[in-house]
């Protein structure tokens, strides 16, 4: 079965990737046959979705309050701090 133009986010690669089932939020998964991880591409909620953490990035550094942008994505003030703390940025 082909995937269309579903590309790994690891490695890149876009001709061995096959359905993998859904997530619990019912999101179609992928699995990698080069790399062998698993991956999703579209997010039930937002907070797991890996581009969103730039956006608390740049919203942060911007001057937004935590609680102020986790109500703008529509995500939990505890997924603002955790990202910001997975990349590094300094907590207060
Ligand atoms: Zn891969």
């Amino acid at each position: 079965m082909s995937t269309g133009n579903v590309v790994c986010p690891r490695c890149n690669e876009n001709s061995r990737i096959r359905r993998n089932g859904r997530s619990t939020s019912g999101m179609q998964r992928y699995r990698c046959q080069l790399c062998l991880k698993t991956f999703q591409l579209d997010f039930y909620y937002l907070g797991s979705c890996p581009d969103v953490r730039q956006t608390i990035l740049e919203m942060t550094k911007g001057g937004s309050e935590y609680k102020d942008t986790a109500r703008t994505l529509g995500i939990s003030l505890k997924t603002v701090i955790r990202q910001l703390k997975n990349s590094r940025y300094k907590v207060n």
